[in-house]
């Protein structure tokens, strides 16, 4: 699998917010949720989460949109990218959108959730595919897979 050169450095749409890299990513991810086919006006939102003290907004003050649940969604207030995702309870990784990243083309996402919810053509590639969730337990096996995988 490709591996993402750090430290790398991307922002949204517009430019006013910038962010910064400079940790390993434990997991590239794809979600079929109906949430996420909504919030990314797509078939699917692309996740890499990444280690949260690896994680600098170097430019700018995301606000949050989305449900403003217990995830709470970033976003661009300018040009409204959807850019980033904090999950309370688990603050110790960032879900980055990696078409943020100025140079995204490493990614690929490996695993994919919430297939039962898939648009029928969308296809994502995923070495391992859930119907939901994965649960927590499976998560540390398989952040360890994927982490030897890009070592
Ligand atoms: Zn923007
Ligand atoms: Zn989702």
């Amino acid at each position: 699998m490709s591996v993402l050169n750090m430290p790398a450095e991307g922002g949204c749409r517009c430019g006013r917010i910038r962010l910064k890299v400079s940790a390993k990513p434990l997991l590239t991810m794809a979600c079929h949720c109906t949430g996420c086919q909504t919030m990314s006006s797509s078939a699917y939102s692309l996740s890499v989460a990444i280690p949260a003290e690896g994680f600098d907004i170097t430019q700018g003050e995301p606000v949050i949109g989305g449900l403003h649940g217990p995830s709470h969604h970033y976003f661009c207030a300018y040009c409204m990218t959807w850019m980033f995702t904090r999950t309370e309870g688990m603050e110790f990784f960032v879900n980055l959108r990696p078409t943020m990243l100025d140079d995204p083309r490493w990614f690929t996402p490996f695993i994919e959730t919430w297939t039962g919810e898939k648009l029928p053509f969308a296809e994502t590639g995923a070495v391992h595919s859930f119907q939901g969730l994965p649960v927590m337990a499976d998560y540390e096996g398989l952040i360890k897979e994927y982490m030897a995988k890009t070592a």
